[in-house]
């Protein structure tokens, strides 16, 4: 894992070491996203049995919410918990 190195916080007025934002948020969006390729070719299989995976399909569906949510979390003060700039947010 990279260092992280002191960021400036504005709420603190000092340099911190920030929070850094695990990252398999940023897998776990990715393979989201191959997923919805995955569920559009099954999409006949998919379609033709709707007791379990039709009800599967639109839980992976809602789960893109939770997924982008955590996806977008940017770094945060170690401090006072204070979002951090955008510059700053990714460890790697
Ligand atoms: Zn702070």
């Amino acid at each position: 894992m990279a260092q992280l190195v002191p960021v400036h916080c504005a709420r603190c007025a000092h340099d911190v070491t920030p929070v850094a934002v695990w990252p398999g948020f940023l897998w776990a969006r990715r393979d989201w996203y191959g997923g919805l390729v995955l569920l559009a070719v099954l999409a006949p299989v998919i379609m033709s049995e709707i007791t379990v995976l039709m009800p599967l399909a639109i839980l992976f569906g809602l789960a893109a919410g939770p997924v982008h949510a955590l996806a977008a979390q940017r770094a945060t003060c170690s401090e006072c918990g204070a979002e951090l700039s955008s510059a700053t947010a990714r460890s790697h």
